[in-house]
C-alpha cells in the first residue's frame, strides 16, 4: 500500500481517500489510468503540494497481484472473483480480500475514509462510475456520488452524463461492505475506463496512456473539489457571507449543491459575498456551480462549473468577491478560483 501525504503544520484535520485497483487482472487500462493518478499526486505542482499537505491518500495499486502476475482474467490464482468476495464468512473469504478488511479497519478506526474508489476497466466502450440508487442507500447518498461523478465530468472530454451507470448497493462488493459500517460518511464508488475508444465514438480518440494520465487529471479535480479544497490553484469556496437580505439556506438533496447546502433567494437582485482564503498573486478564472435537479442525466447547463469571469489579484490576499442573484428563486453554491498564471 503506497501512503501519500506530507508532514506540514495544517491544522484542519486531513482528509482520507483509499483508492485501490486491479481485482481484475486483464483491466490493465485501470492501472495506466491509477499510475497517472500517482504521478500527479507526487508532483511539484502547487496543485499537487496541496493535496498531499491536505490529505491522506492510501492507494493499494493490484490488490490481486497472483492473478496480475500470473496472467488470469477476472480471478486470484484459485479461481476465485475477490471483486464479489467481501460479504462470505471468514472461512471462505479469499487471503486478498481479508488483508484488504484488514487494514481498511485500521484505517477506519483512526480516521473516517471520505472518498474510497475502486478501479476497473469495462467493456462498454465508455467511461463509467457505477452509482448506488437512493433506494438502496439515501437520497442524499444518492446526490453526494451523482455530484461526485458531475465533478469528474466537468471539463472532461472523455466522460459524459449519459455514461454513468446505477445499480443497486450490495454487500458483496466492497462499497457494500463499507456502506454496511459506515453509511454516508465515505463516498464508495466503482470507476470504469474503457479498452478502445471514449463517448461510444469509434472515430473519437482510441484509449491510450496519454489520455488515461489526463482522464486522471479530471480524477483528481473531483476528489479534491468535492472536499471543498483550498489546493493552491484551484481553490473551493463554498461558504459566503450570508447578509440580512432574503436568503435562506437549503439542503434539498434533489438539488445537486456542493458541501452542507445551497442558498436560495427570496427576492430579485440579492448580493452576496464570499470571502477566499489566502489566494496566491497572479491570474484566477472564477467559476460558479450551478446547482441543478439531482438526476441521473443532468440538463444541458446544470450541475456544472460555469465560468463567471477572469480576475488578476497583484499580490497574495484574500479576496471579497460578491455575485448577484437577479430573480427570487435563484440559487447560489460553491465558487471555484483556478489560478492560470503568474
Ligand atoms: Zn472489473
Amino acid at each position: 500500500m503506497l501512503t501519500i501525504t506530507s508532514n506540514n503544520n495544517n491544522k484542519e484535520p486531513k482528509k482520507v481517500i483509499w483508492i485501490h485497483g486491479r481485482s481484475h487482472p486483464s483491466e490493465s487500462p485501470a492501472s495506466w489510468h491509477l499510475e497517472g493518478m500517482i504521478e500527479q499526486l507526487l508532483n511539484n505542482s502547487e496543485y499537487s503540494k496541496a493535496l498531499r499537505e491536505n490529505c491522506i491518500f492510501y492507494i493499494v495499486p493490484f490488490i490481486n497481484p497472483d492473478g496480475v502476475y500470473g496472467g488470469y482474467s477476472r480471478s486470484i490464482a484459485n479461481g476465485v472473483n475477490i471483486e464479489i468476495n467481501w460479504d462470505r464468512p471468514d472461512s471462505l473469504t479469499m487471503p486478498e480480500v481479508k488483508v484488504l478488511k484488514k487494514t481498511l479497519e485500521n484505517v477506519l478506526s483512526k480516521n473516517n475514509i471520505d472518498v474510497f474508489l475502486n478501479m476497473h476497466s469495462q467493456i462498454a466502450n465508455s467511461v463509467t462510475y457505477w452509482i448506488h440508487d437512493a433506494k438502496s442507500t439515501t437520497p442524499d447518498f444518492f446526490r453526494k456520488q451523482v455530484l461526485f461523478s458531475n465533478l469528474t465530468i466537468n471539463g472532461n472530454p472523455y466522460y459524459k452524463s449519459e455514461h454513468q451507470s446505477f445499480s443497486a448497493i450490495a454487500p458483496r462488493y466492497a462499497e457494500g461492505w463499507i456502506w454496511n459500517k459506515v453509511g454516508e460518511k465515505s463516498m464508495a464508488l466503482t470507476f470504469e475506463t474503457p479498452y478502445t475508444y471514449y463517448n461510444e465514438n469509434p472515430t473519437g480518440e482510441w484509449v491510450s496512456i496519454e489520455n488515461l494520465y489526463e482522464l486522471a487529471k479530471h480524477s483528481l479535480y473531483a476528489i479534491s473539489d468535492y472536499l471543498l479544497l483550498n489546493a493552491h490553484e484551484r481553490v473551493v469556496v463554498d461558504n459566503p457571507i450570508v447578509s440580512k437580505q432574503k436568503l435562506s439556506l437549503n439542503n434539498d438533496s434533489k438539488i445537486m449543491f456542493i458541501g452542507d447546502n445551497y442558498i436560495q433567494s427570496s427576492k430579485d437582485n440579492a448580493k452576496i459575498t464570499y470571502q477566499t482564503p489566502v489566494l496566491k498573486q497572479g491570474n484566477y478564472e472564477v467559476y460558479k456551480w450551478i446547482a441543478g435537479e439531482c438526476k441521473e442525466i443532468s440538463k444541458n447547463g446544470e450541475n456544472i462549473w460555469q465560468k463567471c469571469d477572469e480576475i488578476n489579484i497583484r499580490r497574495d490576499k484574500k479576496v471579497k468577491y460578491r455575485i448577484k442573484l437577479e430573480n427570487s428563486g435563484d440559487k447560489a453554491d460553491a465558487l471555484l478560483f483556478v489560478r492560470k498564471s503568474n
